[in-house]
């Protein structure tokens, strides 16, 4: 029902942001009144997982993307003014028919530019400019020929420009029998997709961020995301904390003889080093162990077993934070 209406009517900004918070509130807290902390800020939680986010919805977005679905419907009707309506980062290309509906120098039909932008200096010379692609072509015993007009011949230094011109254009042939088409540029197979146009006014995140490593199949996706939070170094140690002004003391809760961070805590603290140790020959395997978490993850399917071990050993790193489940709840209490 929400995304019907997303789909209808665009969203006051009071709306998304209420809504956002209470998503944010059931995500970090499980409820409105309980507390906790927002470890993430809503933007990233709202990339894609492939750059380092959860994929959550971001609303204002997702109703731009869906009303545009409105728009390109419209197109195949109404052709003049398209420009303004559609994104000027995403404007459609066209699919050339008979060219009754497409303008020769303006629309991007031949190329992946329109041709003023390809050749300006041919597009000063036009004779007119506004002419459709029909415009262009003269009847011939062997089809339809090419013959746009200038005000002028072409003068000796423009003939490598005239020869690259015409026989861009030459290369297309359009068909006669049927209508010219809009086409998605951003899809395969030209048609309009509410997904494709939300991920391309999505930013893209981090590209390095290892998130085939974070998202394992078979694992429980809190599981998951406890790994996603552990890369990002965003989960409840007491660098975390104190880096929100809570005062605790800083030293870890475990062994009381360092810093609590992300890194320590998961891999580098005695207790865990030696969980490692004792997975890692199980599999047997020599493994000198990264400084973060996040290194961690980055190296770990290009290491290790392969066969039919392949599956479990994705899931070692978090069998190894398993341990530390007491502990979460140990820190949360102490919020
Ligand atoms: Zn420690």
């Amino acid at each position: 029902m929400p995304t019907y209406f997303l789909s209808l009517l665009t969203i006051p900004i009071s709306i998304a942001l209420r809504l956002e918070k209470l998503m944010r509130d059931f995500l970090w807290k499980g409820s409105v009144n309980a507390s906790g902390i927002n470890l993430v800020a809503w933007r990233v939680l709202c990339l894609p997982n492939k750059g380092g986010g959860l994929g959550v919805r971001d609303l204002g977005l997702f109703n731009k993307a869906l009303l545009r679905k409105w728009i390109w419907r419209s197109l195949e009707g109404y052709y003049e003014g398209v420009g303004g309506f559609m994104s000027t980062r995403i404007i459609p290309a066209r699919e050339l028919g008979n060219g009754g509906r497409t303008h020769f120098w303006h629309d991007e039909w031949c190329n992946q530019m329109p041709l003023r932008d390809k050749f300006p200096e041919l597009f000063v010379l036009a004779s007119y400019q506004e002419a459709l692609v029909v415009d262009c072509l003269s009847p011939s015993p062997v089809g339809d020929a090419w013959s746009p007009i200038f005000r002028r011949g072409a003068q000796d230094w423009e003939l490598e420009v005239f020869e690259e011109f015409f026989r861009l254009i030459q290369e297309v042939h359009p068909r006669s029998q049927e209508m010219d088409k809009w086409r998605w540029k951003k899809q395969g197979k030209g048609s309009f997709k509410v997904s494709t146009f939300y991920q391309s006014l999505m930013e893209l995140g981090d590209p390095t961020f290892p998130w085939k490593e974070v998202w394992v199949n078979r694992v429980p996706s809190k599981v998951c995301f406890f790994g996603w939070a552990a890369v990002k170094g965003e989960i409840l140690t007491i660098d975390n904390l104190r880096r929100r002004r809570r005062i605790v003391t800083e030293w870890c809760y475990m062994c009381k003889g360092n810093a609590e961070t992300t890194d320590h805590l998961l891999i580098h603290y005695q207790v865990a080093s030696e969980l490692w140790s004792l997975v890692l020959s199980i599999f047997g395997v020599q493994w000198v162990m990264h400084v973060s978490v996040r290194e961690l993850f980055a190296c770990w399917s290009q290491a290790g077993c392969r066969g039919s071990r392949r599956i479990a050993w994705r899931a070692v790193p978090y069998v190894c934070f398993g341990v530390f489940r007491v502990k979460g709840i140990c820190v949360r209490s102490r919020t």
